[in-house]
C-alpha cells in the first residue's frame, strides 16, 4: 500500500459519506496528493518512515494551517489563511502525516453539539439524526465515519472527550502544558489543550507521542521529559487503584450510562484493579465557575477580532468605532456574543470581586479535590458525559441545560488534569465513553488503563 493509496482512500470515503456527515469545512485535495507522491518518491528513494508516515488526518479548525483556511467555524476568520503552522502542525509533518482538510466545531470552540458552527452542524456517523458531541465535532465524526485515520481536537471543557465519547473513538485531553498551544486560536488559555481523536488507545499513544514535547513559543509549554508512551501499553493494570466520584454516577446521569460504566468497572476489577467510591464534593460548582472563567477569559482573547487584524470587516463601516462594532456584530454568532457578554461583566470593575475573583477561588477547591482523590488512588474513573448523544435541535433553545452537559469534563480541566474517554458500549444504537483521569503529567498510566479495558 502507497502513501498515495492511503489518501485516494480517504478522499473516497470522504466522496462517499461526507455529504451525510458533514465533518469538514475546507479539504487540501491538491496538496494532500502531491505531499503524498513525494512521500512515496522519497521511500522509493530508500528514505525512512516517520513515527505516523503516510497516515491520512483531519485538523480542527481552530488550530492554524499555513495555506489553509482557518475559520473556527466562524463567519469572522472565513477569510482567514494563515501564514504558519501551529507547533502541532509542524510536527506532525515531521512525522510524516498527510493533512486531508479541517474539520468542522461549534464557533471559537464554544458549544458541545457542533450546532454553533456558523456554516452548517455535523452528524453523528452511529445515527445522523444525533449530534456528534463538540466543540470537536468534525474531529470525533470524521475519524468515526473512517474519513481520516485520525484527528486533532482542542478541550477547553471536555471538547475532545465529549464527542469522542458521543462518536464511539477514543479522545485524549493531556496535562496543560504537555502540547504547545501556539497556533491554536485561542479560547480559554488557562484551560485549552490540543488532544488526539483516534479509533483506539494504540493510536492515541502515537499521536501523542508524536505532537507533545516543550515548547519556547508557548509561554505555558511545560519543560519536562517526555516518556514513551506507547511502550506504556503494557495491558496489565493489576493491583491498580480507581477512586470512583460518588457524584459521578449520581443524580443527573442517565441510568443507562451509569449502567454501561459499572460494567466497565467490573471488567478492569477482572483484570486485577480494585475500585472504591470517593467524594468530589466541589464537583457540583464547576459548571458555573468554569463559565465564569472560560468566558472571561474569551471576552479578553476574542478582543482580537476587530475587524482591522484579521478576518472579514464590515463593508459598510463610516468610521473605526463602527468597524469593530459591525464587524463583531455581523462576523460573531449568538453564542460567541453571550461569551463575550458574560466575560467581560464578570471581569468589570466592581463585578470582579463577586464573580472572577470567587470562580478562581473554587477552581482551587476543585483542583484541591483532586489532590485528594489521587493522592491515595492511581486513576479517577466515571462517565465522560451524562448521557448519549442527543438529538439534532433538542438542546439549542436552552443553554444551560446544555452546559450541565460538561458536568464531568469540566473539572479536569480546571484542574489541568490529563484524561482519556474509551468506547464502553452502546446504549439504543448509541455509544457511552469512560473517562479515565490521572495524575499531572502521567498519560502513560490513564493509557495504560484505558489499552488494558478496551
Ligand atoms: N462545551 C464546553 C463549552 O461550551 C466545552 C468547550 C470546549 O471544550 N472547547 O465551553
Amino acid at each position: 500500500l502507497s502513501v498515495s493509496d492511503l489518501v485516494d482512500a480517504s478522499f473516497t470515503r470522504i466522496g462517499e459519506v461526507d455529504s451525510k456527515v458533514q465533518a469538514f469545512l475546507a479539504l487540501n485535495e491538491e496538496d494532500a496528493r502531491s505531499s503524498a507522491k513525494q512521500l512515496d518518491e522519497q521511500l522509493g528513494q530508500g528514505g525512512s518512515r516517520g513515527l505516523l508516515f503516510g497516515l491520512p488526518i483531519g485538523i480542527k479548525d481552530n488550530i492554524v494551517t499555513e495555506g489553509i483556511t482557518t475559520t473556527c467555524a466562524s463567519r469572522f476568520l472565513s477569510n482567514y489563511n494563515p501564514i504558519y503552522d501551529a507547533t502541532v502542525v509542524r510536527k506532525l509533518k515531521e512525522a510524516q502525516t498527510v493533512t486531508v482538510g479541517k474539520l468542522n466545531m461549534d464557533e471559537f470552540a464554544m458549544g458541545g453539539s457542533n450546532e454553533n458552527s456558523a456554516f452548517h452542524p455535523t452528524y453523528n456517523p452511529w445515527n445522523l439524526q444525533h449530534v456528534p458531541g463538540g466543540s470537536s465535532g468534525g474531529s470525533a465524526a470524521a475519524v468515526a465515519a473512517g474519513e481520516v485515520y485520525f484527528s486533532l481536537g482542542s478541550d477547553t471543557g471536555g471538547s475532545i472527550r465529549q464527542p469522542a465519547a458521543y462518536c464511539g473513538i477514543v479522545g485524549m485531553k493531556p496535562t496543560y502544558g504537555l502540547v504547545s498551544r501556539y497556533g491554536l486560536v485561542a479560547f480559554a488559555s488557562s484551560l485549552d489543550q490540543i488532544g488526539p481523536l483516534t479509533k483506539n488507545v494504540e493510536d492515541s499513544a502515537y499521536l501523542l507521542q508524536a505532537i507533545s514535547g516543550y515548547d519556547p513559543q508557548d509561554s505555558t509549554s511545560a519543560n519536562v521529559d517526555i516518556p514513551d508512551y506507547i511502550s506504556s501499553l503494557t495491558g496489565d493494570i493489576k493491583g491498580l487503584r480507581i477512586a470512583v466520584p460518588k457524584e459521578y454516577i449520581g443524580e443527573g446521569i442517565d441510568p443507562a450510562v451509569k449502567a454501561k460504566v459499572l460494567e466497565a468497572l467490573k471488567v478492569l476489577e477482572g483484570l486485577g484493579a480494585k475500585w472504591e467510591e470517593v467524594s468530589m464534593p466541589h464537583t457540583e460548582y464547576a459548571v458555573a465557575a468554569y463559565y465564569l472563567l472560560a468566558s472571561s477569559e474569551a471576552s479578553s482573547n476574542l478582543a482580537r477580532f476587530d475587524g482591522v487584524r484579521y478576518g472579514v470587516r464590515s463593508s459598510d463601516a463610516r468610521n473605526l468605532l463602527e468597524v469593530y462594532q459591525k464587524s463583531r456584530s455581523d462576523g460573531f454568532g449568538a453564542e460567541v456574543k453571550r461569551r463575550i457578554m458574560l466575560g467581560t461583566y464578570a471581569l468589570s470593575s466592581g463585578y470582579y470581586d463577586a464573580y472572577y475573583l470567587k470562580a478562581q477561588k473554587v477552581r482551587t477547591l476543585i483542583k484541591q479535590d483532586f489532590d485528594q482523590a489521587l493522592a491515595d488512588f492511581d486513576v479517577i474513573i466515571g462517565p465522560t458525559a451524562p448521557t448519549t448523544a442527543f438529538k439534532i435541535g433538542e438542546q439549542t433553545n436552552d443553554p444551560l441545560t446544555m452546559y450541565l452537559n460538561d458536568i464531568l469534563t469540566i473539572p479536569v480541566n480546571l484542574a489541568g488534569l490529563p484524561a482519556i474517554s474509551v468506547p464502553c458500549g452502546l446504549v439504543e444504537g448509541l455509544p457511552v465513553g469512560l473517562q479515565v483521569i490521572g495524575k499531572a503529567l502521567d498519560e502513560a498510566t490513564i493509557l495504560r488503563v484505558a489499552h488494558a479495558f478496551e
